[in-house]
């Protein structure tokens, strides 16, 4: 075995033990400052031999490790990545491909277009539609917002790429008023400021009201409009009732871009897809890959149903680079970098891993543990305070004070990992089930743990 080889198998090796033993391991890490002052934080000299820069890095960070690719993390609708998909990055890595456009690596570039022809058919999306491969849902918002903003101030004839927002006409963008923080990041990035948001009242679930839409966008002025709506609420899972919300922003003349960070994963099964009914009728759409999709970090999907639009806002060229060529968009026009990580090897490799069938499971048994996890809990005396939708539970064990002491304590206690949220004034226990590995076991393990932890916090 030659040195690079031994190396690169001693990786590899280290990552498969460390995978092996999550389901056995503790989900939270060693508090920071435990092992924080071990490392050694002054930059040396002298160059290091790789395989021992390969121990210290294990030594040095291994106590930091949180569990969240393993079975019992519920803190986040992040998942764990696939083992497929996870080796995929690991040859991907060693490939060492940059994804900018297919003249730099032919690979990338088709395996993003193969990838983004299946995520399309599972999402049930216009198969024409344009897909940047971003870093995540934020990448895929701020991407797809500055795509819809193009569209309408070129529509009323103002050039934004070339001329700013400066003397612009006034873009509106009107959302939910449960909407992802991003969206308001985004809006701060792309000039609008977060202050231009109408919001739209939302219902009882989170989702929004598409009554109060329609009276939001007849009350103010015609004329350059996006509105931003959401498959999957961070706190409850609601969606958006998108056929109709679509229907009333087209019929004011709106872009209309879906955040569908995880929830638009429901449009993967039959059992959930009726929750996003109506999603191809937009115009974009966010949505992640590193979440419910159980791919490595980090990957979203920029969406588009008009790819030249898409490819208008964001290409540019320069003098020395060759393959970007207009006017067929290239993957370099999708996105807002330039060099970046062949991202399209691991989403092809988690869908040929799933096949159709298998990303349908995984929703639709993800949605069925979040169930079984509420079950559990209010069996338990717990109370379960959003109705189950998709993979999001909200629970609470008394007051404010005391769900918070709960989620600690649990978070301490170590069986497994959740947060807390603020829902409608209330501070509650959150769960999102999105892993891969997670089965029933986890969750009835998990849902002891919470109850027996509950049952000592004052
Ligand atoms: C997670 C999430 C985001 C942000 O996604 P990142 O991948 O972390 O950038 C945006 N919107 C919604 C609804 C989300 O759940």
């Amino acid at each position: 075995m030659t040195e690079l080889s031994a190396l690169f198998h001693r990786a590899a090796e280290i990552a498969a033990q460390h995978r092996e033993g999550l389901p056995q391991a503790p989900v939270h890490a060693a508090e920071p400052m435990t092992w924080l002052h071990r490392l050694d934080r002054t930059m040396r000299d002298d160059p290091t031999p790789a395989d021992e820069v390969l121990s210290e890095l294990v030594d040095s960070f291994t106590p930091g490790l949180m569990a969240t690719a393993g079975p019992r993390f519920f803190g986040f609708v992040i998942g764990g990545a696939l083992p497929a998909a996870t080796a995929a990055d690991l040859v991907a890595v060693g490939w060492d491909q940059c994804a900018f456009n297919a003249v730099l690596s032919p690979a990338a570039a088709a395996a993003e277009q193969v990838a983004a022809s299946w995520l399309l058919r599972v999402l049930g999306l216009p198969p024409g539609c344009s897909v940047g491969f971003v870093t995540g849902a934020q990448g895929a918002n701020t991407t797809c917002l500055a795509t819809a903003r193009h569209h309408v101030l070129a529509e009323a004839g103002w050039d934004v790429e070339r001329d700013g927002l400066g003397g612009a006409p006034v873009v509106r963008v009107v959302a939910g008023a449960e909407r992802h923080a991003t969206i308001d990041r985004a809006l701060r990035l792309l000039g609008f400021g977060s202050a231009v948001l109408e919001p739209v009242a939302a219902k009882a679930d989170g989702a929004i009201d598409v009554g109060r839409l329609d009276a939001v966008l007849a009350s103010g002025r015609a004329g350059p409009t996006i509105v931003c709506v959401q498959a999957g609420n961070v706190n409850t899972g609601a969606c958006d009732d998108l056929l109709s919300a679509c229907e009333v922003a087209h019929h004011h003349g709106a872009w209309v871009h879906v955040d569908g960070a995880f929830g638009l994963w429901a449009a993967a099964s039959p059992a959930t897809a009726s929750l996003v009914a109506g999603l191809d009728l937009a115009d974009s759409w966010s949505v992640d890959g590193h979440k419910w999709l159980n791919v490595p970090y980090d990957v979203g999907f920029a969406i588009c149903s008009r790819p030249q639009v898409h490819a208008d806002a964001l290409h540019y060229t320069a003098a020395y680079l060759t393959g970007q060529e207009r006017p067929q968009p290239v993957l370099g026009d999708l996105v807002p970098e330039s060099s970046r990580r062949a991202r399209g090897f691991t989403v092809w490799a988690a869908l040929r891993e799933l096949g159709r069938q298998g990303v349908a499971d995984l929703v639709e048994r993800s949605c069925t543990l979040a169930r079984r996890f509420a079950d559990g809990l209010a069996a338990g005396g717990a109370e379960v305070v959003n109705e189950v939708v998709l993979n999001q539970v909200l629970a609470s064990f008394g007051d404010d004070e005391r769900n918070d002491a709960v989620v600690e304590a649990v978070q301490r206690e170590g069986t497994c990992w959740l947060g807390g949220t603020t829902w409608r004034g209330r501070r509650l226990m959150r769960i999102s089930v999105s892993g891969w590995s997670t089965t029933e076991a986890d969750v009835d393990r998990s849902v002891e743990a919470v109850l027996r932890v509950a049952g000592r916090t004052g």
